[in-house]
């Protein structure tokens, strides 16, 4: 079956249950929000499905394969990205460096810098991020480089994208832009976790919204059962 689907995940940290046997559902292009207070087990869920953590019980699929991710790098492989809440660039690399780290075919020899810098312009242009892939990343706005940050994680063309607190350090302005890039990574397909504390962002952005508590799923809504006035 398409999309994302956790059956009975469990994680347990020496005494304490992080997480208790969660079932979720991710269909591609929708955008589920997952929302709950600090220690509910947000990020370990997240953690789990972005191939950081090993979960201790439960199954996963992926468009109907088996997904057991052993490492960040081979969640990547099969097509779920993370995207931190914080920034981790590197500000003495080019924009095109850091969106290409860790990704260049080691055995292909020279870089090929031209190349490089076309492929970061199209997908940065994609997601309307204005910046010269070929200047330094050190000076550049927050929203910029949450920009680049989500170029980064979209270059190898996940299907599913974890986006955790994406507009945390964000001003008003810069965080609808977020969404709207948010929205039209879902409107070409790509299924969607979004993590946020803020309630009007959730409203706008989720099509499904669940919430965790103390490690367990406690409630869950469907768009259109919401009353949201616009
Ligand atoms: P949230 O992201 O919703 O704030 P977390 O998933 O970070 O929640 O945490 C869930 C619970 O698991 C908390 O009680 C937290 O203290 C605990 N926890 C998370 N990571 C670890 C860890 N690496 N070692 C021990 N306890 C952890
Ligand atoms: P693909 O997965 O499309 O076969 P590769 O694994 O060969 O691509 O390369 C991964 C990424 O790095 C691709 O976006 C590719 O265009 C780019 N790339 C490949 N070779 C070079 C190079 N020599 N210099 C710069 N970028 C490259």
């Amino acid at each position: 079956e398409a999309g994302l689907h956790c059956r009975g995940v469990g994680k347990r940290y020496g005494g304490t249950h992080a997480l208790k046997s969660v079932d979720l559902d991710l269909p591609p292009g929708s955008v589920l929000a997952l929302v709950g207070e600090n220690g509910a087990g947000k990020s370990t869920l997240n953690s789990i499905i972005a191939g950081v953590v090993r979960p201790d019980d439960g199954e996963m699929t992926l468009d109907g394969v088996p997904y057991h991710p052993a490492s960040p790098s081979e969640a990547l492989h099969q097509g779920v990205a993370l995207i931190h809440q914080e920034i981790r660039l590197l500000p003495e690399l080019t924009v095109a460096e850091n969106i290409f780290l860790g990704r260049l075919p080691v055995a292909s020899g020279r870089i090929d810098r031209a190349r490089m810098a076309r492929e970061a312009g199209v997908v940065l242009d994609k997601l309307g991020v204005a910046v010269d892939p070929q200047r330094k990343v050190a000076g550049l706005s927050m929203a910029v480089q949450q920009g680049i940050e989500i170029a980064k994680a979209i270059i190898r063309r996940p299907r599913y994208v974890i986006f955790d607190e994406p507009t945390a350090s964000l001003g008003g302005a810069e965080a609808d832009r977020i969404l709207e890039q948010v929205r039209a990574l879902r409107d070409a397909g790509t299924g969607i976790i979004y993590v946020s504390h803020r309630l009007d962002e959730v409203m706008k952005i989720a099509d499904r919204v669940i919430c965790l508590r103390d490690g367990a799923l406690v409630a869950g809504w469907e768009r259109g059962h919401f009353t949201q006035q616009d």
